[in-house]
């Protein structure tokens, strides 16, 4: 049993215009992501070679789904520094999204669609990007809809009313999220 945090999820479908006119902000996000120690470091992560924001434009409809790991109190009571946090999270996300990819790829296939995941592709142990090398699996490469330009702060408070949460100097969030959706 994980005595460090439980996981509540959420889904919903809206239409994908809606996204498209109202959540898309890619200097917010490109800004953030420069920030990232994956940012030009990884094939998945801006900046982009070829145009990666056409695929907004290329289905109607958006199944959005969204995971919120609330942490328990022993683990919010465990001295951890800013630093430490930030990795734990790192490490805490790409286990997760492993687990997540394997359902959405079987979604995308009942949907007729293409899933967006959250944070970097975690295919490979280095990224070969990292490594000036070109990606070895081009076809398996998945984007995270925050490289993509999506504002998943404003997504998560419009249509799950939740206000996130930030790792701040010594104080931890009381959950954390990961966003992925499939397009279709
Ligand atoms: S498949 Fe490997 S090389 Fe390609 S983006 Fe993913 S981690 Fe990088």
């Amino acid at each position: 049993m994980n005595t460090e945090y439980n996981v509540e999820k959420y889904e919903l479908d809206t239409k994908l215009e809606e996204i498209r006119n109202n959540y898309l902000r890619f200097t917010i996000t490109e800004y953030g992501c420069k920030h990232c120690r994956c940012y030009d470091n990884n094939w998945t992560c801006p900046p982009f070679k070829e145009n990666q924001l056409d695929i907004w434009s290329k289905y109607e409809n958006v199944k959005l789904i969204m995971l919120k790991y609330n942490f328990s109190k022993e683990f919010l009571n465990k001295q951890k520094s800013y630093e430490e946090f930030i990795e734990y999270s790192f490490d805490l996300i790409h286990s997760q999204k492993k687990i997540i990819e394997h359902d959405l790829y079987n979604l995308e296939k009942e949907l007729n669609g293409e899933f967006l995941t959250s944070g970097p592709c975690v295919n490979c142990n280095v990224c070969q990007r990292s490594l000036g090398k070109s990606c070895v699996k081009p076809n398996e490469r998945k984007y995270a809809m925050e490289s993509l330009g999506a504002n998943v702060i404003d997504i998560a408070k419009r249509y799950f009313d939740l206000d996130l949460e930030w790792i701040r100097g010594n104080s931890k969030p009381n959950f954390l999220i990961m966003m992925v959706c499939v397009l279709y």
